[in-house]
C-alpha cells in the first residue's frame, strides 16, 4: 500500500487487497478506477472528497474470463477492464457484442484508455448499463465482510449506499440456446464524442415469426437506465408479421420518464428513443440491412 499527499489533493490510497480496502475506509472515501469521471465531476463544481482508494492494483478486479457459477456459464468482466479493453477483447466480441458497441460510443480514445467499464456501470448513467440491462448482467460486490451477486436490475431499485460496496465484476449470461440478435444504439448532438440524448438497446430470440424472448431498455444522458417492461410485454409471444408496430411505437413513447434540459425537450427524447426501438427490431427482423444476421449473438 503507497499514499500521497499534498495540500489541494486529496490522499490517495493504492491497496493491494480486498481486505485492505475497507480497512482503509474512512467516512469521505470515495472508491476511484480510471477517474474520468471523477474529475469531469470536480470541474464542474462537485465536492472534491479529501480520501480516494484507488482500485488500480487490486487483481481481483482485473481480466476477462469465462467462469461456470451454480451450473451457469457466464462471461466475467473485471471492473477494473478499460473501456478499450471491452472494445478489442475477443470474447466480448464474441458473446456479448453489443458491450463492444456500447463502449465504443463512450467518450473518446483518450478517456476509453484511461476510463474503466466498472466505474462507467458505479456512475449509474454510463452508456454501458443499457446494454447490460439486455444481456441480463449481474453484478458482483464485496462489502467489506463477503462477495455477494446482484442483478443488474436490482441494483438499480436500490438506492444509493453512503459507504457503497466494491464492485469486483460484472459478470454476463453466456446464453448458448438457440439464435439471439441484439442491439445498441446512442444518439447525441453530434455523431461521435458526444455525451448521450438517449441510449437504446435490444436482446430478441425468434421461433419461426414468434418472439421468444425480447428484452429492452434505455439509459444515457441523466435518464435512469431502465428495462421498458410494458413494450416488453407488448412484443413477447407475438408474431412479428402479425404485430402492430405503430401501436408498440406508441406504447414506447410513453412508458418511460425522460427530462428536458434548455437544448432537448422530455418529448423528442421519448420520441426519439421509441422510434429508435421500433426501427432496429424490424430492420433486423426483416434483415433488410447487409450483412445484419452476422449481429446475432
Ligand atoms: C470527456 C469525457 C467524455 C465522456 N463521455 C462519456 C460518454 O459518452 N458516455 C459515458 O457513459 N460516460 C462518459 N464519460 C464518463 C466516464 O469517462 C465513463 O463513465 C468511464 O467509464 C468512467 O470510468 P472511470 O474508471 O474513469 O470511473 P471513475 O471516475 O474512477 O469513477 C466513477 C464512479 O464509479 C465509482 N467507482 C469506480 N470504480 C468502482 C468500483 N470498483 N466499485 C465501486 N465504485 C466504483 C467511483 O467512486 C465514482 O463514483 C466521459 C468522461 C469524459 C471526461
Amino acid at each position: 500500500m503507497s499514499s500521497s499527499q499534498n495540500v489541494e489533493q486529496p490522499i490517495v490510497d493504492i491497496p493491494v487487497t480486498l481486505e485492505e480496502v475497507f480497512s482503509l475506509q474512512r467516512e469521505e472515501s470515495v472508491f476511484v478506477a480510471g477517474g474520468t469521471l471523477l474529475q469531469l465531476n470536480w470541474e464542474s463544481g462537485q465536492h472534491k472528497p479529501n480520501h480516494l482508494i484507488s482500485s488500480h492494483k487490486l487483481d481481483r478486479l482485473k481480466g476477462i474470463t469465462e467462469e461456470t457459477l451454480n451450473g451457469e456459464n457466464y462471461l466475467r468482466i473485471g471492473s477494473s477492464t478499460l473501456l478499450s479493453a471491452c472494445i478489442s477483447d475477443i470474447n466480448i466480441q464474441k458473446r456479448a457484442k453489443i458491450i463492444t458497441e456500447a463502449c465504443a460510443k463512450i467518450a473518446a480514445p483518450a478517456v476509453r484508455n484511461r476510463g474503466t467499464i466498472g466505474g462507467n456501470v458505479c456512475s449509474r448513467v454510463g452508456d454501458s448499463i443499457p446494454a447490460l440491462l439486455v444481456l441480463d448482467a449481474k453484478l458482483e460486490f464485496f462489502n467489506g465482510t463477503s462477495t455477494y451477486i446482484i442483478t443488474m436490475t436490482e441494483w438499480l431499485q436500490e438506492s444509493q449506499l453512503a459507504g457503497p460496496p466494491l464492485l469486483l465484476s460484472i459478470l454476463i449470461p453466456c446464453n448458448k440456446s438457440g439464435q439471439s440478435c441484439s442491439f445498441f444504439q446512442k444518439i447525441g448532438r453530434r455523431e461521435s464524442f458526444t455525451a448521450a440524448i438517449v441510449s437504446t438497446a435490444g436482446f430478441m430470440k425468434l421461433r419461426n415469426e414468434i418472439i421468444t424472448d425480447i428484452k429492452l431498455a434505455i439509459g444515457g444522458g441523466a435518464h435512469l437506465p431502465q428495462r421498458l417492461a410494458d413494450g416488453e410485454a407488448y412484443l413477447l409471444n407475438k408474431d412479428w408479421k402479425k404485430t402492430n408496430w405503430q401501436e408498440f411505437r406508441a406504447l414506447l413513447e410513453t412508458s418511460f420518464q425522460s427530462y428536458s434540459d434548455p437544448f432537448i425537450t422530455d418529448s423528442y427524447r421519448r420520441k426519439a428513443a421509441a422510434n429508435m426501438i421500433t426501427a432496429k427490431i424490424l430492420q433486423i427482423l426483416k434483415n433488410d440491412k447487409g450483412g445484419e444476421a452476422k449481429r446475432c449473438i
